[in-house]
């Protein structure tokens, strides 16, 4: 079979991995920071990066915040970055709703079951959002004085977005799944199937753990549009005009991030071990999940073995 990964260990593989690639793709969590604490080395490697001409893109399946609201953070860890830079699960959901469901803005409302990334997002292509982080939905439900059903569902809503929602409760689900029950009209799609994401030492539920209870109750399918789907990288390839065989994408997970590069053809990997794998799942031969090309203890290896 194939050659097992290589570990980024010395100056020789860091400027072999550095050389093979002309666009890096940057999973956010776990890679350049856990939370809200920038991981070592970061800054330089970044800095280095784009001293080489590199491109640089980060690809988060974070759906709470926007691509804007994602560029302040940057910011505030003395990192520039510019907003056509970042692509965010529920940046790519809207793209979707645009490029593919063809909704009109306008014309066509969204029902939104998650946060403000989502309808930040959405609300700058001129879509009209329900739902979502309307206070009204924080009342506990009662149908009939629901202020979302007492005068009839909204017949301009053809799309219903769901994510992490952590305000998520019954009024929610209830008046999403009113929604979904329209059929056909009304398309469902998802931000991304995480059932979890690790912070500060815990492990909290995930968007998907919460798009689960909608699927559940509507019997529905929604079409998932974060790493590893192909939506969030068809997105990013056609802003960009990538050359698939001279992208890296760079991640801390095997089963989205790592699968996200190798189903999408791009010309490598980078798994590093600051977030959730071990390197003795990085060398692992399983059919559970894709092996990287390449896998460092952290991305700032790549920095402090070639400076
Ligand atoms: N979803 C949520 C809500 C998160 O807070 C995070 C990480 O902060 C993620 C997903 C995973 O993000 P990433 O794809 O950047 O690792
Ligand atoms: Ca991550």
């Amino acid at each position: 079979t194939t050659d097992g990964p290589i570990k980024i260990e010395s100056k020789g593989v860091a400027q072999e991995f550095l050389d093979s690639f002309d666009t890096f793709l940057f999973d956010c969590d776990g890679v350049l920071w856990l939370g809200t604490h920038l991981l070592p080395s970061i800054r330089e490697t970044l800095e280095l990066l784009n001293k080489l001409g590199k491109q640089l893109v980060f690809v988060t399946n974070n759906s709470t915040k926007s691509r804007a609201s994602y560029c302040k953070k940057f910011a505030s860890f003395g990192i520039s970055v510019t907003e056509d830079q970042i692509f965010t699960s529920g940046y790519a959901s809207a793209v979707y709703a645009r490029d593919f469901l063809k909704l009109e803005p306008g014309r066509d409302k969204v029902w939104v079951f998650g946060e403000s990334g989502i309808s930040e997002e959405l609300g700058l292509m001129g879509y009209e959002c329900l739902g979502g982080t309307d206070p009204r939905l924080d009342e506990p439900f009662d149908h009939k004085s629901s202020p979302f059903l007492v005068d009839g569902l909204d017949p301009a809503v053809r799309c219903v977005v769901a994510g992490l929602d952590t305000k998520i409760n019954y009024h929610r689900l209830a008046v999403s799944l009113q929604y979904l029950q329209q059929g056909e009209k009304v398309h469902f799609v998802g931000t991304n199937v995480d059932s979890t994401f690790p912070q500060k030492g815990f492990i909290f539920p995930g968007a998907g753990s919460c798009i689960a209870s909608l699927a559940c109750s509507s019997g529905r399918t929604p079409t998932y549009c974060g790493k590893p789907n192909m939506n969030m990288l068809n997105t990013i390839v056609s802003a960009k005009k990538l050359d698939r065989s001279r992208c890296c994408m760079v991640g801390d997970r095997l089963n989205t991030d790592i699968r996200f590069g190798v189903e999408g053809k791009l010309g490598g990997t980078l798994l590093v071990l600051t977030g959730i794998e071990t390197e003795e799942r990085a060398l692992e031969v399983t059919q559970e999940h894709p092996r990287p090309r390449f896998y460092a203890e952290k991305l700032g290896d790549v920095y402090e073995l070639t400076r």
